[in-house]
């Protein structure tokens, strides 16, 4: 244990875990790459979901965040904010939301809390559906919807949550359906929860689980969820904080898989859209938005330091096409790490869209998950140099790749080689 690595676990909680039997202290970072303390250098295969989105130290955006904390760093919420306002401005627009109104906060799990706050009280009910296998936060009130209990480190909750099946392809009763038939059985599941329930207020779910392992329920099943959610007048939030700002590749928001529903009531977003500053939010129906009855609720939301860093980030993410690379390099991706992974027994799965991506580790034999095989991939590609994330069900057991957008078809290359060589040595 190094003496950084022991000092961090005397003054910090247990339960805030690193990765790594020799944990990493990151010192700075270019590009797609970071340096550790070491002088060693690692190409970041997980920095997307780590909020750096675009590429760590973009000057565009290093240059926004110390001009405006040069001038002013303030409060967001008493005076007027030009950065703040703007900034909505280009989300409310991009959100596809009629008459959206947009709340900053300084983090994802805020950003959930504050759909919950609103949809709760808008509806004037404290029930709400998520799915299984989840990821929302953990805060009092995102605890309770988050699925996944290897993720929540409670089970109490001020919500009354019902949990729907539908976002996991390969466990629980619809596995092994066509996309068509597994819709058709999670939708009678919602149909037949709703049937038998009282008032709910909303349905909050991300289009790719995230930190679930990068799992996605076949295109259309949340337009086809909103029908029903409609008849019951339930809203239906999406959780974009993973899959946000072109990440899927396909689209600029995870909920346009599913696009005939129309874009959900709500939308939250975070990570990424700051490039590595504290921001979050929530887009909603001005209706929806406006049923509180509050003069703020956040101090440090919107402050005119992330927003400037928000702007400069959302400018270059769009003026460079990131969703299309995206795309096009997360295609190849993908193609590369399945090529790396045939023949691999303990792989089940490589799964996901754009630079979102996931490879699911089981026991072939047993059909087991394989959570000891995912961390010795993980510790192997740190070996060689690549650094990426692990999530999924109850027992972690899928890697997850998510690297920043503007990843380079060599890098792409480079670091399927070295996956490949870490899924090989299994
Ligand atoms: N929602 C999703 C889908 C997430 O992946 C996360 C973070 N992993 C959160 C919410 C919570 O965001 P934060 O950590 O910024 O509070």
């Amino acid at each position: 244990m190094n003496s950084l690595h022991a000092r961090h676990r005397a003054v910090l909680p247990d339960w805030l875990a690193l990765y790594y039997d020799r944990p990493i202290e990151i010192t700075h970072g270019e590009g797609r790459h970071v340096w550790d303390a070491d002088g060693r250098r690692y190409l970041d295969f997980f920095g997307g979901i780590l909020t750096t989105m675009t590429a760590h130290a973009l000057p565009e955006v290093t240059k926004a965040i110390a001009e405006q904390a040069g001038r002013i760093v303030h409060s967001s919420t008493l005076y007027l904010n030009r950065p703040m306002v703007e900034l909505a401005e280009r989300i409310a627009t991009l959100s596809g939301i009629p008459d959206a109104r947009v709340f900053f906060t300084t983090s994802g799990t805020e950003a959930n809390d504050t759909a919950l706050l609103l949809a709760t009280a808008y509806r004037g009910s404290n029930q709400v559906l998520a799915m299984r296998n989840s990821y929302h936060g953990r805060s009092f009130s995102t605890v309770g919807v988050t699925g996944n209990s290897a993720w929540s480190p409670t089970g109490l909750s001020p919500l009354q949550t019902l949990y729907l099946h539908g976002a996991v392809r390969t466990r629980g009763p619809f596995a092994g359906l066509t996309d068509e038939r597994f819709t058709e059985a999670a939708v009678a599941d919602l149909e037949d929860l709703l049937g038998h329930t009282h008032r709910t207020a909303a349905l909050l779910a991300e289009p790719v689980q995230g930190v679930g392992g990068f799992t996605s329920p076949p295109d259309g099943l949340y337009a086809a969820f909103r029908k029903v959610l409609d008849r019951h007048g339930v809203l239906w939030i999406s959780d974009e904080v993973q899959t946000g700002w072109g990440r899927t590749g396909d689209h600029f928001w995870g909920w346009q898989a599913h696009a005939q529903a129309g874009p959900p009531d709500m939308l939250t977003f975070a990570k990424g859209i700051g490039n590595g500053m504290s921001i979050g939010g929530v887009v909603a129906r001005a209706e929806i938005m406006n049923c509180l009855d509050a003069n703020s609720i956040s101090t440090f939301g919107g402050s005119p330091v992330t927003m400037a860093a928000g702007l400069a980030n959302l400018t270059y993410l769009l003026d460079h096409d990131l969703q299309g690379n995206a795309r096009r390099v997360g295609g190849l991706l993908i193609e590369r790490i399945r090529a790396a992974a045939a023949g691999v027994g303990l792989v089940r799965e490589v799964r996901g869209r754009g630079l979102m991506i996931g490879i699911e580790l089981a026991d072939p034999a047993t059909g087991r998950a394989a959570p000891e095989a995912a961390s010795a991939v993980l510790e192997s590609a740190r070996e060689h140099g690549l650094l990426i994330g692990k999530g999924g069900g109850h027992d972690t057991s899928a890697l997850r790749v998510a690297p920043p957008l503007s990843l380079t078809v060599a890098e792409a290359e480079e670091g399927a080689a070295i996956l490949e060589q870490a899924l090989r040595s299994l």
